[in-house]
């Protein structure tokens, strides 16, 4: 969503006349898109703007803009720690940043922070983007959030959820397609509650009818989505993506823990029976496919026990792929306030216990790719060896081969080799 809005951003300056710069010493405008999902993004900021004090000195012209979640969260408090800010703006008024600079051009430092998204046409997506890959895009179907999960932030920082209205996402895909995009992900802070504050000739469209809808559009080959919650993931959804051919065979489906009790404390409206019993649905609903999670580990109350529970879901559920987190306290947040804050050489022991066995499943599942024969969509050359080229299979997963192709090329690999966090191919075709 932040990368997305990132894109909105540089789209919005390269209308007014801007253009990208290759170093920060030859930028006349710098903005800093800000995440505050966890504490250490929050220390980043707060460190970065440090060290551009010193060039804003050097260079009193020099515009620095703040926005994102951080900007929403702290507002004026941004401007009192780092006083050589020029703007600061929020997650609902990213369709404000050039009149917000050109107003600190002409009167000084300012910061707008709204408290919600006023209208449809403020939506990110209506804004001009300035995409980083030709082939690839992100489409915004729904902002803000209406759950509760007591670790988050997101509620406070992007506000209740609006869904984006059905015509105008399709509408978009069409004219990506139309400039060569076959790659389009859909993003939603829970996609799996979208349409329902929409109504179309009396009925609310779901998820499942905007998956079938997009897949019907000529030129998009791929289709992913971010992020289901398990307690809404149903039939429906997972029977759209066996019968669309271009969605890919892979979910994403946050576990954040495998402890009834813990889940309960998170407000995340399902426990471990019925998250494997969802995940167990859609395996057997959707050949082939590719399962990665979240995990946070240490929330507040956390004992042994309960750990030993999440490891017990972990070996149970064989994700192909993890994304695992120590709890940080967002100020803000329900959690943040609980008793039972975890020690930080517990959280660790666990974090670390829990990262060895994932990564033992996701070495064995990336195993069981060996002797495939795979659809890969190319990236671009291999950061490490520019005669290496990076693709992704429809599953997700990062397979690096011999070979220099053009980024947006579909190509078949044979895949000869597995680690934990990548594959190694051959190109047959
Ligand atoms: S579903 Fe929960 S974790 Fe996800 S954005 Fe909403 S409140 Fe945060």
């Amino acid at each position: 969503m932040n990368e997305h809005d990132s894109e909105r951003i540089g789209g919005l300056l390269a209308a007014d006349g801007m253009a990208p710069s290759t170093s920060i010493e030859a930028a006349d405008v710098i903005v800093l898109n800000t995440c505050t999902i966890r504490e250490n993004a929050d220390n980043k900021l707060y460190g970065y703007l440090g060290s551009l004090r010193a060039i804003k000195m050097e260079r009193p012209d020099l515009k620095i803009l703040v926005g994102g979640c951080t900007a929403q969260k702290d507002g004026d408090l941004l401007m009192e720690k780092a006083g050589w800010v020029d703007v600061v703006f929020g997650t609902h008024n990213v369709n404000r940043v050039v009149e917000l600079m050109d107003h600190a051009d002409e009167w000084g430092p300012v910061t707008e922070i709204l408290e919600e998204t006023s209208s449809f046409d403020d939506f990110p997506s209506y804004l001009p983007a300035r995409r980083q890959t030709p082939h690839s895009a992100w489409v915004t179907i729904a902002i803000g959030c209406d759950n509760s999960c007591t670790f988050c932030i997101v509620p406070a920082v992007r506000g209740k959820e609006i869904s984006r209205r059905f015509g105008d996402i399709i509408g978009e895909v069409k004219a990506l397609a139309s400039e060569g995009v076959s790659e389009v992900t859909l993003l939603g802070q829970n996609v799996n509650s979208y349409g329902r504050d929409l109504d179309i000739n009396g009925r609310s469209p779901v998820f499942a009818d905007l998956l079938r809808q997009v897949g019907s559009i000529d030129g998009i080959r791929r289709i992913r989505y971010t992020s289901p919650h398990p307690k809404d993931f149903k039939e429906d959804v997972a029977e759209a993506m066996a019968e669309t051919q271009a969605v890919c065979e892979q979910l994403h489906l946050p576990l954040q823990s495998g402890s009834d009790r813990i889940l309960a404390a998170m407000h995340r409206g399902y426990n471990a029976e019925r998250f494997l019993s969802r995940l167990e649905m859609a395996r057997r609903t959707i050949p082939n496919l590719s399962v990665s999670t979240d995990i946070i580990v240490g929330f507040p109350g956390e004992t042994e026990e309960d750990f030993q529970a999440t490891l017990d879901v972990v070996a149970q559920a064989r994700f192909d792929q993890a994304f695992t987190f120590q709890y940080s306290p967002r100020p803000g947040t329900v959690a943040a306030t609980l008793d039972g804050q975890i020690e930080k050489a517990v959280v660790q022991e666990r974090f670390e216990r829990l990262v060895a066995l994932q990564n033992m499943i996701s070495h064995e599942s990336n195993q069981a790719m060996v002797g495939r024969s795979e659809e890969v969509l190319v990236e671009g050359p291999s950061k490490k060896d520019p005669g290496v080229v990076t693709a992704r299979t429809r599953g997700n997963r990062p397979v690096h081969a011999r070979g220099e192709y053009e980024p947006g090329t579909y190509l078949t690999m044979e895949i000869t080799e597995a680690a934990s966090h990548y594959l190694l191919g051959t190109v047959v075709s």
